[in-house]
Order: structure tokens, then C-alpha cells, then sequence
């Protein structure tokens, strides 16, 4: 496969032409596999789906192939069953769309490469690995960009389809609370509400779906919340044993990070979970100009300015101080930028 350094930003011709490369590769192939990273959030779900429904509308085989299922709070949307979870890609397929991906490894799924890759992506850094790649560091979700792929594939614009668009900006804009949402990601909401989007209900079916030992887990999390850097950072962990003493899931600490910052005076979250007493998951957020990507990166992850994440080996006190040393660089960094706007 070609390997290409995507640019950093785009003519509003160049989207059009990569748009136009892509819906023409698809109109052509029959055989189409879609998959997205390990972990899927809202937007690799609800992007592959909207992908699925438009294509299979127009009379393709469509398979989603993830390394991980969809989160819970996401199961009661049309289609989430019908993903395969695989760790490898079996079978003939004309094409395979990754969607969300900066490169092929965030998949998590092998033998991808078989196939003619297409590579539809906005993190910054995006490795170009597919032999068609289109970048878009503007688009405020993966989901912006997938909208355009139906409307240039002239797809009908059916409420399932709509819903999966919603899905993937509502939850990858942090419920329409981070930097990247642009006047487009209105206008296209405008659109997914006028075929039939039901916001609150979405919203409902996504944020109001905790279980009793979830939201014990999170009480439990946020009661032992430390706060570093003259109250700006807030420092949160887990671990199975505070997950199991709660009555929660380990999985069910998805969306915590996004509590803290709702207290003003938090202009950053950092994440720690314990993967083993020397692997720790990080995910990171943040407000405004704060860049915790730029974290994410040094540590060999990646993400956006205001959600980020890696995955870090050491032991806790290690770790935790290698990402604070970085974090309180990053806040500094970011109210200088705030302050001289
Ligand atoms: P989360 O904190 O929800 O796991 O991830 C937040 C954002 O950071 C998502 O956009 C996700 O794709 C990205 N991200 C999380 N972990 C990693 C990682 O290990 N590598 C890269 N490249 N991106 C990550
Ligand atoms: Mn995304």
C-alpha cells in the first residue's frame, strides 16, 4: 500500500476531490468491509453504520468488522448487533473502509492490508495508510465526514442513518462542549433533525442508561478525585478492585472522565486505568486552548486537543508523575494561548 504523509489541512477542492475518488471507488466495488479502532466510541459505531445503512441502500454487501464491541449505552441502536467482533478480517471483500483510524494498528484488527484500503480519518497525524485517504482535521467528528461520503454517494438520508450521524457528533464533540464544533456540525445536525433525528431521545438512550453499580463505580472514582496544579488538574484512577467493590463493570467507567470538567475551576482530567500494577490506560480532556494531545503523542497515543489518550507502562507513582510533569506544561501552554486571544 502506497504510504503517503496526509497534509495537515485541506482546500475546500482538495475534500472535494478526495470525496469524489472515494464515492467513486465504492460505487465500483460490490464487496465492502468497514472497520474502525479498538475500543469503538460513538463515533467509530455510529460513522460505520450510517456507512453500512447508506451503502447497503445502494445495493452492496457490507460487513463492520471491530476488534472490541460497542459500548453498552450504544447496543439499542439499529444495526450495533450485527457488528462482528473479530481480531481478524476473513473472507473476499472489494474494499475495506477504515474509518477513525490515524493508522492501520488502532484497528486492532489484522489482515486488513489485503485489501484496498480506503482511509477516512480526522486525528491529527493520520498516517495515509490506505490507497485512498482522505483527512479532514476540521471535521468536529469522523461522522461530519461520512455524511459527506452519503451525500456524495446521493444515498437516501434515512432516519437510522441520521441517528448513526448524530450518535458519532453528539458523543465525539463531548455533547457539543469541545473546540472542534464548527458552524458545519450545526448544519448538518439541522439536516439529521429534519429526516427524523430525535435529540432527546438520543441523548436519553446514550447518557441516562447507567446501571445502579455504574453510577456506584463512578461515586466511588470521583470521591477519591485528586486535584493538582492550584485546583486546574483533576487526577482520577481505577483499578478491579474498586470496580468490583462498587457493583460495577470494569468497562463501566466510560464517560467518567467527562465529570470533572464540570466543575469551573477543573481546566483538565487525567484518567489512570489499571490495565495490570504496570499498564495503565490513559485518557485525557480538557478545555478550550489546552492541548492534550500533544500529551497524548509524547506517550505514543494520540487523539484531539480537547480528548486524548495513551497507554502507559510503569508502576502508578511513575506514571502518574511522567503525565502531570506534561499536563501542567500543557495548561501553561494553554492559558497563554487563552489569555493572548
Ligand atoms: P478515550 O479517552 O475516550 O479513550 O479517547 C479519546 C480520544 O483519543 C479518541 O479520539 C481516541 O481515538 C483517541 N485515543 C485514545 N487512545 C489512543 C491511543 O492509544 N492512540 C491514539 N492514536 N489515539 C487514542
Ligand atoms: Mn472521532
Amino acid at each position: 500500500m502506497p504510504q503517503t504523509t496526509v497534509p495537515t489541512t485541506s482546500t475546500t477542492s482538495e475534500h472535494a476531490e478526495n470525496i469524489a475518488r472515494i464515492r467513486d471507488a465504492l460505487l465500483s466495488r460490490q464487496r465492502i468491509l468497514i472497520s474502525s479502532h479498538a475500543r469503538p466510541d460513538g463515533d467509530s459505531i455510529g460513522s460505520q453504520l450510517a456507512m453500512a445503512y447508506a451503502l447497503k441502500a445502494l445495493g452492496k454487501d457490507v460487513t463492520i468488522v471491530n476488534k472490541d464491541a460497542a459500548p453498552p449505552p450504544l447496543m439499542a441502536f439499529p444495526g450495533v448487533p450485527t457488528i462482528l467482533v473479530a481480531e481478524r478480517a476473513e473472507g473476499e471483500y472489494d474494499a475495506a473502509v477504515v474509518l477513525e483510524c490515524s493508522d492501520l494498528t488502532r484497528t486492532g484488527v489484522e489482515g486488513l492490508d489485503r485489501y484496498f484500503l480506503i482511509n477516512i480519518d480526522h486525528h491529527p497525524g493520520n498516517a495515509g495508510f490506505g490507497a485512498l485517504n482522505w483527512f479532514n482535521g476540521d471535521a468536529a467528528a469522523c461522522a461530519e465526514m461520512v455524511f459527506d461520503i452519503i451525500e456524495a454517494l446521493d444515498a437516501p438520508l434515512t432516519v437510522e442513518i441520521a441517528t448513526h450521524v448524530y450518535v458519532g457528533i453528539l458523543t465525539d464533540t463531548g455533547s457539543f462542549h469541545y473546540s472542534s464544533i464548527t458552524p458545519r456540525t450545526f448544519d448538518i445536525c439541522r439536516r439529521l433533525v429534519e429526516a427524523g433525528v430525535d435529540p432527546p431521545k438520543v441523548a436519553r438512550s446514550i447518557f441516562d442508561s447507567n446501571s445502579l453499580g455504574r453510577l456506584k463505580l463512578f461515586g466511588a472514582v470521583l470521591s477519591s478525585i485528586e486535584l493538582e496544579d492550584g485546583g486546574r488538574l483533576a487526577v482520577v484512577r481505577v483499578d478491579r478492585a474498586m470496580a468490583a467493590s462498587a457493583g460495577g463493570n470494569y468497562e463501566d467507567t466510560e464517560g467518567l472522565i467527562n465529570l470533572p470538567l464540570t466543575v469551573r475551576e477543573i481546566q483538565a482530567v487525567v484518567f489512570f486505568k489499571e490495565i495490570d500494577a504496570r499498564e495503565f490506560r490513559v485518557s485525557m480532556r480538557s478545555k478550550g486552548d489546552i492541548d492534550v494531545c500533544a500529551v497524548a503523542k509524547h506517550f505514543g497515543g494520540g487523539g484531539h486537543k480537547n480528548a486524548s489518550g495513551c497507554t502507559v507502562r510503569g508502576a502508578y507513582p511513575e506514571v502518574r508523575a511522567r503525565l502531570l510533569r506534561d499536563l501542567v506544561e500543557a495548561i501553561q501552554r494553554g492559558r497563554a494561548v487563552g489569555q493572548g486571544a
